[in-house]
Order: C-alpha cells, then structure tokens, then sequence
C-alpha cells in the first residue's frame, strides 16, 4: 500500500514523504479515503497508530480545495482533552500541511486567551483545542462556525473521562448541523456509543485493535514492598538494571513532585508533569524525557495520557491507580510494535484492592519478585483471579483531582473524571496497542511550540 493510492494531492503528499513516512499505516489507510469521500468515521485508534495523520491528511485535503478561512471563522475544529494532545496535534497539522496556504491556530488553556483571540481574528481554516478554553472564545465572541465542515473529537474516551461531555455538548450545539464528524477513540465504550449517537451520521466504522493478545509483549511483574521504601527500590531498580529511561507513574501529583526531588537527591535526573506543573514547565520536562537529557520521567495518569513519547523499554507503577483501566493505559506505554517492554509495579500492602481490581480487569495474576533487601514488613496477601465479569460503570473515583488544565472560568477541564465515565472492562483489546509506529520524534522546540 501507498500514500500515492489514497487521493491525496501533490503537497499532501510531499509533506508526508518530508516526514519520512513510506507507507500508511492500518488506521491511515481505511481513514483517509473514508474521509475524503465526506463520510463520518469513528475510529478505535490508540496513540502510536498514525492516528492523528489518519484525521489531519484528509482534512487538509478537504480544506484545501475550498476557500480559505475568514476572520473569527473556523472551518475545522479538533477538539482533543489535554494542553499536550492539542500541541501534538497542532504541529502535526503545520508538519502535514507545509506546501499549502491553510492557516491553523491551537488554543488551550493556562496560558493567556489574548493571543489567541488576535490569531483567529487573523483568520485559522483549522483551530485544534481544549473544549474549556474553546467555550471561553467563543463566549468572548473570539470564534465562530458558521463555516465549520469538519468536527474531529480526538481521544473521546479521555474526554469523557475528564469530565468533558457538559463542554463537548454545549460544542456540539453551536455547531453547523451540517458538517462531517470524525470521532476517534481508544475504544468504543458504551459511552462513546451514546456520545456517537449525537454526533456522527451513518458512520463508516474503523478499528486497528489486533484481535489477539501477543501481538505485543509486555513483560509485567510487581515487587512486593513496604510503602516508605518505595523510592529506594526504584533507585535500586534504575541502577541494577541500568535503565536508559523510563516513565514512572505517580497517582498523586504530590506524589509525583517527592518522587522526582528523591531521584534527584540521588542524583539520577528525572523532571515531573502533572496538572500543576505550568505549561512552560510541561512542555520542558518532556522535552528533555525525549532529548534524553532527564532519565526519569515522573507522570501522573491524566498528565501523560496522549502523549507521543517513543516506546519505553520500562514503565513503572510507582502506585497502582485507583482505577484499573489507567493500569492498561500505562503498561500501553512499553513493549509497542513488537519489543519487550517491561512494565513493573511497586506493590505496598495497602494496595491489595487496586491490584485485586486490575487482575480482574486483565484477567491475569500479576507474577510476585521479592527482593532480597525489600522483604515487605506488612506482606501482600496473595490474590486469586476473579473471574466474575465487570460491571460497567462502577470505578473508583481516582484520587488525583486537578490534573485536567483548568481552562477559565466555569470549564470543568480542572475536574476529576466523572466516575460515571469510565470504561467497562475490554481488558484484551485494549492490552495491545498494535500496529504502533515508531518515528523519530519531532524537534521539541517545534512540536511544543507555544500556540500564536
Ligand atoms: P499518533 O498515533 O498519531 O500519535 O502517531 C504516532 C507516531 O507515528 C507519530 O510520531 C507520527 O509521526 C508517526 N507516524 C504517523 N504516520 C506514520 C506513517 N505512515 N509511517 C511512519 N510513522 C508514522
């Protein structure tokens, strides 16, 4: 399969050979001419798929061939649920999009709203954004759709988890009836299907989840340890095993703060990110993760979510989250497109309920290492699997209330997730981000570029 078969044109294709890219992946290749054709899709596609490609090749097509965008007016909008998300998005439009003269601008919010407001006076064909910060501009009468033809909803399971349906609806409002709706999505959960009942029309259906379990291999194991000997034994894990990088997983924000001055009291260099960390301080953490210049990566579940980092050899649960699906989402992080990736969990007493809840939603134990220096002094009792199958809808609030970016006043984007929001258990498809694509990773400096 070639880029050159999907109906895109000469600059379109260009740009993408600029990127690198030989040939599209799954998701390219059964989105793209979907959409160019004017139909709704919805899509399962996790980050690492080509996913955003997937949406923004053919968008730029659509959008090119018509008239470009007027002042305060939008002609696409892609809403995704974090600050992070939408730069990604937004340097992949302006990468895309290179050899065309269409204008895009992205918004979010914790920084301030006026520069935002005088790029879409000058006019943005394309606006990628926060749905809180979104709300904010068009209320302030910064942004119009009167000419809007596409919708793209991009991580809409995230969305809804971070509480975002109140936003995404009163969008959804102010929106052309007529226009064409993509939705992507980790999974279709019954939730996403009843957002999609509102949103898209007779939908093309798309889903690059490999149907069995091995198509990626994720060593995982967890040490049995006491709570306040935790950061020791991630140092003595780091230094034994010689690890490049990796990606720790805090529940807290807190948390994640006393981890990473701990790790740097060691001297190993790791930087943190979490809801509230500035932007500018975000934007450098992950930057210097991915110029190598810090080693670990100190993050907690909504922070790091969506975010397009290279697969990690190891990617530890320095806590176990409160809500199993975040253990799938983080353990997604490693062993992408056929490496081993190890995904190992420091385990304290106290956790026996989250452990027992994430064994049930993988429907797998978790195999136990002791080490020798670690004995735990309140051991973990040992678990059976729990066969029983899940009820959808009954997850534990997670603990970690703020990290969403606060997006002005009334935006719920500063709220915990809705509990009512999470997904039901799809514990194997969602155990195998496949199909991933490993590309180098934009220059930092470009792709976390301050919005205009
Ligand atoms: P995404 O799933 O959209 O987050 O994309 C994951 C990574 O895959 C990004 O770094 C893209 O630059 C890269 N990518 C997207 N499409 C392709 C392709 N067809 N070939 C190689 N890499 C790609």
């Amino acid at each position: 399969m070639s880029f050159n078969k999907l109906g895109l044109s000469a600059p379109i294709l260009k740009a993408i050979e600029d990127q690198g890219y030989t040939e599209p992946s799954a998701i390219q290749a059964q989105a793209i001419p979907a959409i160019l054709e004017g139909q709704d899709v919805m899509a399962a596609a996790q980050t690492g798929t080509g996913k955003t490609a997937g949406f923004t090749l053919p968008l730029l097509e659509i959008l090119s061939k018509g008239e470009n965008a007027q002042s305060n007016q939008v002609r696409a909008l892609v809403l995704t649920p974090t600050r992070e998300l939408a730069a990604q998005v937004a340097e992949s439009v302006k990468n895309y999009g290179q050899h065309l003269s269409l204008k895009s601008t992205v918004v979010f919010g914790g920084v301030k709203i006026n520069p935002q407001m005088m790029a879409l006076r000058r006019g943005a064909d394309i606006l990628i954004a926060t749905p809180g910060r979104m709300m904010d501009l068009y209320n302030q009468k910064a942004v119009r759709f009167d000419k809007l033809e596409i919708l793209v909803l991009d991580e809409a399971d995230r969305m809804l988890d971070m509480g975002f349906i109140h936003d995404i609806k009163k969008i959804l409002a102010i929106l052309p009836k007529k226009r064409q709706n993509l939705l992507f999505s980790a999974t279709f959960s019954p939730e996403i299907r009843q957002l999609a009942k509102g949103l898209v029309n007779n939908p093309i259906e798309i889903s690059v989840t490999p149907r069995n379990a091995t198509a990626v291999s994720v060593e995982q194991w967890l040490h049995p340890v006491d709570k306040k000997r935790k950061t020791e034994l991630l140092i003595q894990l780091i230094a034994d095993g010689r690890w490049d990088q990796a990606l720790v997983f805090s529940r807290t924000k807190h948390g994640a703060n006393k981890i990473t001055k701990q790790l740097e009291d060691a001297g190993i260099r790791a930087s943190a990110i979490h809801g509230n960390k500035s932007q500018g301080a975000r934007t450098r953490a992950l930057s210097d993760f991915k110029e190598g210049r810090i080693r670990i990566l100190v993050a907690t579940d909504i922070a790091a979510r969506g975010l397009d980092i290279e697969q990690l050899p190891h990617v530890v649960n320095f806590d176990l989250p409160d809500v199993a699906e975040d253990y799938v989402h983080r353990i997604g992080r490693t062993g992408r497109a056929g490496a081993t990736g190890k995904a190992i969990s420091l385990v304290a007493a106290d956790e026996l309920d989250q452990l027992r809840a994430i064994e049930r939603l993988t429907q797998k134990l978790i195999e136990r290492r002791y080490e020798d220096d670690f004995m735990p002094t309140h051991m973990l009792p040992d678990t059976t699997l729990d066969t029983r199958p899940i009820k959808p809808n009954k997850p534990k609030r997670p603990r970690e209330q703020t990290n969403a970016p606060r997006q002005g006043n009334g935006a719920k984007q500063g709220n915990a997730p809705k509990s009512g929001n999470r997904r039901p258990s799809a514990p194997k498809a969602e155990m195998t981000p496949g199909q991933g694509l490993r590309s180098k990773p934009l220059a930092p400096a470009r792709r976390n570029r301050k919005p205009d």
